[in-house]
């Protein structure tokens, strides 16, 4: 389960392509982030130079991939666009840094999946712009020094706990993405819907942003679940009537719970009495990793007040309880 592929055909990653957003004007929402980014570009600017290496943090689908690209377009770099399981071997990584131009961007996904000795060579590329090249094997191997262009190194992580202190302090600023408000999103289906030709009105758009998960990707595959619907089932205009009966079908609930959210919550609840209980056993009872769990459906369960993290385990909230209907055990966290 994916949130990114549930419902992704290859030719709406292209419309996700021309969704997202160029320039940091352009990019809603994440005031913090971008006001804290554009001192850092603007500050490297002024002095000429590459700007610090920057990590992204946060939940997939809320704009970091989309980020690094506008850091590339507002410094006029090119970006290399990679991924940590893609670096396997050391020598992939090697051979991406020697490629690189002065001042591009590098962006590595999923940073905190690289294997060891990628990211060993990574500290040194991003400390000192070398890399040491090991020619041979054995007792005849020798480590060639070799410098690479100084770059910007661009991390995405939807875990920055899980990535190593040493990593993690070679990063000079970090950008810790929040989930959008309902306000926000309006404003990203709104604009997505300009681009695609979709007829959205305000009530509609309304719709769509509340049950979109705090979601940018979210949102945009909405609409377009949205505009199907209205084009085969009414008169392409997206209300909000046609909006809700759209996400009926498509099992999206009135708080933008999707079926993985759900099954959570109710296991929790119904299997394991509200908790507590480990985020492990948590998976297997719904038949999913522990990663997808723990990084897609619980950060926004914990934001919407329906699930708590405690020393001892997970615990369904109230909130939680009356959701699926029930009613809450006297225990449970309000
Ligand atoms: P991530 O890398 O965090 O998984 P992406 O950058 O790939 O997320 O964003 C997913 C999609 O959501 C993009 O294609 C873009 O259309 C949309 N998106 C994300 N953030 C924003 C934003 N702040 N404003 C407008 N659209 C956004």
């Amino acid at each position: 389960y994916s949130p990114v592929s549930a419902f992704a055909e290859p030719t709406e990653r292209d419309v996700e392509t021309t969704l997202r957003p160029r320039r940091l004007d352009e990019f809603v929402g994440q005031p913090r982030v971008r006001e804290q980014l554009d001192l850092v570009l603007r500050g490297a600017q002024q002095r000429g130079q590459p700007p610090d290496h920057v990590l992204l943090s946060g939940p997939p689908g809320l704009g970091k991939t989309s980020l690094s690209m506008i850091i590339a377009a507002e410094l006029g770099s090119a970006i290399r666009i990679t991924s940590g399981p893609a670096l396997e071997r050391a020598g992939d990584l090697a051979a991406m840094l020697s490629n690189l131009v002065e001042g591009d961007v590098l962006f590595i996904d999923e940073i905190h999946r690289m294997a060891r000795p990628a990211e060993e060579m990574l500290y040194l590329a991003m400390e000192d712009f070398r890399v040491d090249v090991v020619v041979g094997k054995g007792p005849g191997a020798t480590s060639i020094p070799l410098d690479i262009a100084p770059f910007t190194l661009v991390g995405a992580t939807t875990r920055s706990g899980s990535l190593t202190g040493p990593l993690r302090d070679r990063f000079g600023f970090t950008g810790h993405m929040e989930f959008y408000s309902a306000e926000e999103l309006e404003q990203v289906v709104h604009r997505s819907a300009t681009i695609l030709g979709i007829d959205l009105d305000v009530a509609g758009g309304a719709e769509i942003a509340r049950r979109s998960r705090g979601t940018p990707r979210i949102a945009n595959r909405l609409l377009r679940r949205v505009r199907d619907y209205a084009e085969v089932r009414a008169d392409g205009a997206v209300t909000r009537q046609v909006a809700r009966a759209a996400l009926e079908v498509y099992d999206v609930d009135e708080l933008g719970l999707d079926r993985l959210d759900r099954a959570v919550l109710g296991a929790l609840v119904r299997s394991f009495g509200g908790g507590p209980v480990g985020v492990s056993t948590l998976a297997v009872a719904v038949g999913e990793e522990p990663t997808t769990v723990e990084e897609v459906c619980e950060p926004f369960l914990v934001r919407a007040g329906m699930l708590a993290r405690t020393p001892r385990g997970r615990v369904a909230t109230a909130a939680a309880w009356l959701q699926l209907g029930l009613t809450p055990p006297p225990q449970a966290p309000g």
